[in-house]
Parts: C-alpha cells; structure tokens; sequence
C-alpha cells in the first residue's frame, strides 16, 4: 500500500493502525530472514505508536497524512532509547541518546517505526555487503544485492515490509539501491533536511531522503522532514520558488550525453533515447547535452569524501561511544586505539580513514583535497550553465542493473563505478529522484531526474509524468 491509500482507509476507518502494524511486523517476522532488510524490529514500541496514532485519527478529522502509516528508518540515523549501530561492530551496543530531528518530526506527523534497516558500514559502500551484520538481498532475486549503502530500507519498501522507509544519500545511498529495487527515491537539496542526529558520513555531502512507492508519497515524506533546525547550521527553510510550477509542456529537459554512452546497459540506453522521442512533442525542448566535467566526479568524491569520513571516524576511539579494546590487549592509550578500531571497524572503513588521511596530510593537501575541491567548483559551475538552459537532466541511476552479491566485493574500484552517474550530484548539493524506469528481464533500471537546487516540486511533477506516461508500461513497469 502507498500512502496515499493507507491514508484514506486510516481516515475513513476502514482499518485502523493498530491493525496494519500488526500485520506489516508480522509480515516482516515471517518473510524478512531471506531479505534481511532489518538490523531491529520494534515490536512492543511499534504497537504503542500505532495505539497513540488511532487515538489522533479518531479525534482529529484532520490528521497528517502520515499518521499512523508504518514506517522503517535506516539504522544511521538516532531514535532516542534504541540502537543505533550504522551496519558497524563498533555501534554494535550503541544507545541513542536523543531523537534525530526528522524522527521528531516524524513522531509529530504520528508515524509508526516498525525498527531500523540494514546499511553498509557507516553507509560507506553501494550494495549492503559491507554490513557487518551481513548483506540485504535484492527482492527481485535473492541472488542479487540490494544496493547501498540504504540496501535494508530499499528492499523493505519493495518487498511491503513498510509503507515508506528513510535513508541517506551521501553519493547515490537512497537513489541507487532505489534502482537496483524498482521503488522511487529522493535525494534532497544539500541542507533542506537537517542532519542533526545523523551519524556523519561525508557532512557537505550527507543528506536525508525518503524511499517510497510513489513519486506522491515521496513528495509528503519530503515534505514532513524539511525545514531548517537550529541543530544544523546548514539547513534551511525551504521555500519553493513559484517559478517552478511550470506546466509540463513549458519544461526544457536535458539528456546527458554522458549517461547514454556505450558504458551503460543498453537496455537502459535504449530506454532514454526512446523518452526522448516519445515526449518530444510533450514538453518545450528535450536534448541531448554534455557535461564533460562530470567524468571527473568519481575521484573528486573520493577525495573529498575520504578526506571528511577520516574526521567524522575519529570519534570512534573507543572512550567516548561504542565498543573498546579489552584492558588486557593494551599497555597504553595509542595501543588502545589501535586496538579498538583495527578490532571493530571492517575493511572499507579502515581504507577511507586512511585515504583521507593521507589527502589531509600535510604535503599531499593540496596535490588532493585541495585541488578536489577546485574540480568540485568547476563541476557546480558547469550545472550551474546546464541549469540556466534547461529546466531538468536526465541520466540514468546507475550503468546497470543490481549485480550478484559478491561479484564487486573484492573490487573497491568496480564497487565505486556504481555511481558514477550520482556522485556529481552529492557534489553540486542538487536534489534528485530515481524512479523505476524499464526492466531488464525481472531486474528494474532506474531513471535519474535531476534538478537546480530547491527544484524538488519540479522533479516531481516531472517524474510523475514520467511514470504516469503509458511508454513506461511497455517497459513492463
Ligand atoms: N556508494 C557511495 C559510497 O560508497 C555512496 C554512499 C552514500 O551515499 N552513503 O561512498
């Protein structure tokens, strides 16, 4: 069920919260152990969430379009009194502290947490394998991966495991796994969703989106989370501008060239260039356009991500969070940090503390990080130009469909080639959506809609259009 539909059986009365939550937990007890979507099921606090929300639905003629409806959180974000472990052995007994703001957001509307998914460590990877409570499997086949690093939250949506579900996009964490399990994804503009009570990533590039069913359902969880909060210096109060609200024939839209080239699936080529004529006589322009700066986003993410992730990591010294050495492994306070990360922190990890270490460091600054965030200027301009000509871009998600658990694993750089088509996003702080788009065999392709920032209502309606458009039904979508 979307939550759209939910919302008017809660309204109407045709079935209450309770009742759904019921179900939905024990669909996941029953169905979950060969997904493994979730890390933790919040059975008890789940049922009382839902009890409080039957109460408002009863009283309030006029409830949030999110009360009551169940919903899953990716396990890097704090709900205060349970758990966090961000897919880490070094969280592993982790309490949260506080609420995240878009929980207490979330518990305002009158949301149901049905309990956390599964992510790749501290979200660093884009398939789920680098969990340390095991990989998620991709519903569409059981041999495939889910994505990354928001496999777990992904996989629940499609396999209606919960009605939305949220997760964080760093370089393509909520749009790539999206893609790989046919469901919609958003990836904000930088700083609209606070990230107070995320646990750090890459902090300029981190963001909180929804994963949904629906482009109309990401729109409402979109539009419960934002806002700015003083707990996060940069968000924002959004504020959509009125000039988006163009009609869909007014729309300019732009095919990156890039993105059709003989790297991607060609199915998935196939697909775009057939968009292209089939809406040609649907919107004001539709063109193919190059961005050459973008082949260099991948190394520039990789610079500056690193570099970020080898800060945000140093917290984890054993002393003040999670898991520490055992007395008996140390003589002193360095080896107790040696011993406590080498034990608790896993591969992927340990080599991006080490690379942005070694790009932080004093004589390779500037030949990387420095010269990185010079290449990352020139990749927002270059947008930037794309934008003052074109309304939207379109690319794909990923070059391909969800590949076989263990075919990337051992290859750091193949597993970074995933997303390519989404890094330059996270760089530029654009907001983007992925949405299912064509199958290949019973594998989705997702289509990537991006635009200038604070554009979100205009992807929106945009990639409605898309999916609405009978095409995509001949794509088996
Ligand atoms: N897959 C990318 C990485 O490994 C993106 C991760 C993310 O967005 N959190 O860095």
């Amino acid at each position: 069920m979307t939550i759209v539909d939910l919302h008017n059986k809660l309204k109407n009365k045709q079935v209450s919260s309770f009742e759904i939550t019921q179900e939905y937990l024990q669909k996941i007890k029953k169905e979950d152990k060969k997904i493994h979507s979730f890390l933790d099921i919040y059975e008890k606090d789940a049922l009382e969430m839902a009890k409080r929300a039957d109460k408002i639905l009863k009283e309030n003629p006029h409830p949030h379009p999110l009360c009551g409806i169940p919903c899953a959180i990716k396990d890097n974000i704090l709900i205060e009194g349970h758990i966090t472990t961000a897919g880490s052995k070094i969280l592993e007994n982790y309490i949260s502290p506080y609420d995240a703001t878009v929980i207490k957001k979330l518990k305002d509307a009158g949301v149901v947490f049905l309990g956390k998914t599964n992510l790749d460590e501290f979200a660093m990877g884009s398939s789920t394998e680098n969990s340390a409570f095991g990989p998620t499997r991709n519903p569409n086949d059981l041999n495939r991966v889910a994505g990354g690093s928001s496999g777990g939250s992904a996989a629940a949506v499609k396999s209606d495991f919960c009605v939305f579900a949220l997760g964080s996009d760093t370089g393509g964490s909520i749009r790539e796994p999206a893609s790989f399990c046919g469901v919609v994804g958003l990836k904000p503009t930088y700083g609209s969703v606070s990230r107070y009570g995320l646990i750090a990533m890459a902090s300029s590039l981190d963001v909180i989106g929804p994963i949904t069913k629906t482009v109309e359902d990401a729109k409402i969880v979109f539009e419960a989370i934002r806002g700015r909060d003083p707990m996060d210096s940069t968000s924002f109060d959004f504020i959509p501008s009125e000039k988006q609200i163009k009609k869909i024939k007014d729309l300019k839209i732009a095919i990156l060239k890039e993105g059709i080239s003989d790297d991607v699936d060609p199915l998935l080529k196939e697909s775009i260039l057939r968009l292209k004529k089939d809406f040609k006589n649907d919107v004001s322009k539709i063109e193919i356009v190059s961005l050459p700066s973008i082949n260099y986003a991948l190394p520039t993410y990789y610079i500056i991500m690193a570099s970020e992730v080898s800060t945000n990591l140093a917290r984890f010294d054993g002393i003040r969070y999670g898991k520490s050495a055992d007395p008996k492994e140390y003589l002193n306070v360095d080896e107790f940090y040696i011993k406590t990360r080498s034990r608790f922190f896993g591969p992927e990890v340990k080599r991006r503390i080490m690379l942005g270490t070694y790009s932080l460091s004093a004589g390779y600054y500037d030949e990387f990080y420095s010269k990185a965030c010079r290449v990352q200027g020139k990749i927002i301009s270059d947008f930037k130009k794309l934008f003052s000509k074109f309304d939207l871009l379109i690319l794909p998600t990923s070059p391909y469909p969800a590949f076989k658990l263990g075919e990337k694993i051992d290859d750091p750089v193949q597993m970074y080639l995933s997303d390519i088509f989404t890094v330059p996003i996270n760089l530029a702080q654009l907001p983007a959506i992925s949405i299912p788009f064509a199958k290949k065999e019973n594998l989705p392709l997702g289509l990537q809609i991006v635009g200038p920032k604070y554009s979100e209502d205009k992807i929106f309606n945009f990639s409605k259009f898309i999916m609405n458009s009978k095409q995509l039904l001949e794509f088996g979508i």
